[in-house]
């Protein structure tokens, strides 16, 4: 079987860039929504956290668009899915991990594709954002574990806390985490 032409090879990369990069925008989308939400609850720290994630996104959005640009694509600009509105707390969470579990596995199958195409340095991009996901995982998980050990009592420590995030905020990964 002949080998697929390096113009084929940049195809599949492009697809799977912006799969994620659809993802990405979904992600932006409903952790904005989540932290209007949590603002209104006045829970400013869980609030804040999530706008710092979703900074985290749209660095992620940004970066996929530059390396689908430098392959000769168009970059996406539709969701992979619908936003969920007013959420309760205890919906949000759950959902959030899974979102980044699934962010996880995806990218994992694409930076494989990647390889398979002969790209490494998309497949090293994939790598990198991976980690950052991890990071939002890990964070998403031990809020969910506060949640349903302390519940009212972890809620109630948090009403009233700072929704800011201060001017020019780098977002959750390089701004150092919750
Ligand atoms: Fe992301
Ligand atoms: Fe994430």
């Amino acid at each position: 079987m002949a080998q697929a032409s390096r113009e084929e090879r940049k195809k599949k990369v492009v697809e799977v860039l912006n799969q994620a990069r659809a993802m990405e925008l979904q992600a932006i989308y409903q952790y904005m929504n989540q932290h209007y939400n949590l603002d209104n609850m006045d829970y400013g720290d869980l609030a804040k956290n999530i706008k710092l994630i979703a900074i985290d996104e749209m660095r992620h959005a940004e970066d996929f668009a530059e390396r689908i640009k430098e392959l000769g694509g168009e970059p996406t600009s539709d969701m992979s899915g619908p936003v969920e509105k007013g959420q309760p707390v205890e919906k949000i969470y759950p959902a959030d991990s899974k979102a980044e579990e699934d962010a996880i596995e995806a990218y994992n199958q694409f930076l494989r594709i990647c390889m398979e195409n002969g790209d490494s340095i998309t497949a090293k991009l994939f790598e990198t954002i991976i980690d950052e996901e991890q990071k939002h995982l890990n964070y998403f998980d031990n809020v969910n574990d506060h949640l349903k050990r302390l519940g009212p009592a972890y809620l109630a420590k948090i009403a009233g806390t700072s929704a800011s995030t201060g001017p020019a905020s780098k977002g959750f990964v390089i701004g150092g985490g919750a």
